[in-house]
């Protein structure tokens, strides 16, 4: 498979995999679950934007969707992504197993599903086989243009599973216990991420309306927030914004969405250089998650963090 003229890649698996030979349809309890996580925090958005309106949002609510947003969304771009999906750096298991609970606490899938798809992604990114693609089998002009974000960004959730493919690409986390017993806990972390905000709520206000406020604003409009930021990078950071490194693909850097993606907006350089683990390249380019890597190995908490020397960049630097 794959185009012999392209440039060589090794670090991307690709060549050695077959075309995603075993799609299958989703399960419908499966597509039902996906349905309600999707919908119930827009509802509850308008709930929540009714609060602000009327001005009932407090100030501790909105300290309570920070308080949940940045460590969950933290989990979700250092612990899935750069930690368990492309072993950027390496840590203590007890760490690993922490950011694994607070990505899982996002409420995106089990841990092993989440880095299956994703290096699904990239070892197709764009073409046939990548789970989410805006680019691939869905026309074009604008309304093919329009039919593949919406795919990218949401649909593709809802639409055929690979039933191997957490054997196929994620081996090692299944070989790795910590990891296995954040994954088969999925749903205790998803709800102690909801009681988290609702306690705290009750803790500050002192009421259980205070609670439910604060369940509303760190439960269900942060896991909107944090979910639309992940599903942008899947559907945005393939169609808009600038590329300063070639690739086989179509992804992008979007400079306006790196501050709330905490640095995975640097999506053009991320695919040029999967197991970098910082995604901002430049001093201009804010990389939170990769700040957070930094602090770490400084402290002696993350070890083997892997760097991508300037010469290596050019190398890769479109004119
Ligand atoms: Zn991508
Ligand atoms: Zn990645």
């Amino acid at each position: 498979m794959g185009d012999p003229s392209a440039p060589a890649q090794p670090r991307e698996p690709s060549r050695r995999l077959p075309p995603d030979p075993v799609p299958a349809p989703v399960a419908a309890v499966d597509r039902v679950a996906t349905a309600v996580i999707t919908i119930a925090p827009v509802l509850l958005l308008g709930l929540a934007a009714w609060q602000a309106w009327n001005r009932e949002l407090r100030w501790p609510d909105l300290v309570i969707f920070v308080l949940m947003y940045v460590p969950i969304g933290l989990g979700v771009t250092v612990g899935f992504h750069r930690l368990l999906t492309h072993r950027s750096f390496k840590t203590h298991a007890w760490l690993r197993g922490l950011f694994a609970i607070l990505g899982t606490m996002a409420i995106e899938g089990p841990v092993i599903d989440w880095v299956a798809n994703h290096r699904k992604h990239h070892a197709f990114s764009d073409r046939p086989g990548d789970p989410h693609s805006p680019h691939v089998e869905h026309g074009g002009g604008l309304i093919g243009s329009l039919r593949g974000l919406a795919h990218a960004h949401v649909g593709w959730l809802f639409k055929r599973a690979d039933a191997n493919a957490n054997q196929r690409f994620a081996p090692d986390l299944l070989a790795d216990p910590v990891i296995v017993f954040v994954d088969k806990t999925f749903i205790v972390w998803s709800l102690v991420g909801l009681a988290i905000p609702f306690g705290l709520g009750v803790l500050i206000g002192g009421t259980v309306g205070a609670g439910l406020a604060g369940l509303l604003w760190g439960g269900a409009v942060r896991m909107f927030v944090l979910h639309h930021v992940t599903y942008s990078i899947n559907s945005l950071c393939h169609f808009f914004g600038s590329r300063r490194f070639r690739t086989r693909d179509q992804s992008r850097n979007l400079n306006w969405l790196a501050p709330l993606s905490f640095g995975e907006a640097w999506h053009n350089n991320h695919h040029a250089f999967p197991t970098s683990a910082f995604h901002g390249m430049r001093r201009s380019e804010l990389d939170i998650s990769g700040l957070l890597i930094a602090a770490l190995e400084r402290v002696g908490l993350a070890w083997d963090v892997q760097r991508i020397g300037l010469a290596r960049q050019a190398g890769r630097a479109l004119a």
